[in-house]
């Protein structure tokens, strides 16, 4: 099936790039979200980021002339779905409310329009089930910031249909993003190895190892990641790693995946990571500087 257009539901930092993204691609693209104040930061950020573009050479006036034209902010939803070829939805991550708008979409949309969504932590299945149209119903986890990260993790449940499947495939391709294919396993293929990794590297600082920094380093130069697990935590926020982390322990009943005691006790002092200042890292300069941390 062609996509001509599409709907994105929840204007936030993740709603605002993949509308960013799919305008690129050239498609008709309603970005629709609950609150008016929502719906204009939305709209403004993917103005600021095609300006950026523009000032940094790598995007032409022209080019932002042609996406804007693409792009439209609608403040209902049915208006914003109704004639959508795919949707998909990055409303926040609150179980209750992703089933509302899924039942609500069920009913908005054509029977051929793939509903996609775009959560890191929740099952699909049960995403699916909540729409009445299950085999519509595909995972489409992109990573922020959209317009730059290349991977779409595609999420199949039991029901999702082989149509489904291909057309979030060949979506995937034209937004530019190369896709892979997980099952609804939680955790799927990214933040499970991801939190783990974190997780080991804070239980190593805590140990004595070494400093941050050097268990960064050893990661970033002996294995060639492009950023070391402890900034990258705290890039991602400590607080979404605990909860990420206690979402795995209670899903596989596994005490593997129990928080270590020092990222517990850096949440429990606000110590978030980079939107709070200071995690792992004093980020108060700009960049990653080590700091002392509790006992
Ligand atoms: P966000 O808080 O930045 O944005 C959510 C948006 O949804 C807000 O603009 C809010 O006004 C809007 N909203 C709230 N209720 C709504 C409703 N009923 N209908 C329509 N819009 C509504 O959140 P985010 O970081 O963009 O995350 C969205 C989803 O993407 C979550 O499921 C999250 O787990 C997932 N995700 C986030 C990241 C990330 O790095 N932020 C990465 C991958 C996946």
């Amino acid at each position: 099936m062609g996509i001509n257009t599409v709907a994105v539901i929840g204007a936030g930092t993740m709603g605002a790039g993949i509308a960013q993204v799919c305008a690129q691609a050239g498609w008709k693209t309603n970005l629709f979200d609950a609150f008016p104040e929502g719906l204009e930061r939305g709209m403004n950020a993917i103005d600021a980021f095609w300006d950026k573009g523009i000032a940094r050479g790598k995007t032409t006036t022209e080019q932002k002339v042609e996406w804007a034209a693409n792009l439209h902010a609608v403040s209902n939803m049915a208006e914003a779905v109704g004639d959508a070829d795919m949707v998909i939805e990055a409303v926040p991550e609150i179980p209750e409310l992703k089933h509302k708008i899924f039942a609500e979409l069920g009913a908005m949309t054509r029977d051929d329009c793939i509903l996609g969504t775009n959560t890191s932590s929740l099952s699909i299945a049960d995403i699916a089930a909540a729409s009445g149209k299950p085999g519509n119903v595909i995972g489409m986890h992109f990573f922020n910031p959209v317009p730059i990260m290349k991977l779409l993790e595609l999420v199949q449940h039991d029901s999702c249909s082989m149509e489904t499947i291909a057309a979030a495939e060949s979506a995937g391709k034209a937004m530019g993003k190369t896709t892979i294919l997980v099952k609804d396993i939680p955790g799927f293929a990214t933040s499970r190895l991801g939190v783990v990794l974190g997780n080991e590297a804070i239980r190593m600082l805590a140990d004595g190892v070494a400093s941050a920094k050097d268990i960064d380093t050893a990661m970033v130069l002996g294995y060639k990641h492009p950023m070391g697990p402890l900034a990258l935590t705290d890039l991602v926020g400590l607080d979404v790693r605990r909860d990420i982390l206690l979402n795995l322990k209670k899903s596989f009943n596994d005490d593997s995946y129990t928080p270590h005691p020092l990222l517990e006790k850096l949440v429990a002092e606000g110590r978030l990571g980079k939107k709070s200042g200071k995690g792992i890292y004093d980020w108060s300069s700009g960049s990653a500087e080590e700091t002392e941390l509790p006992k």
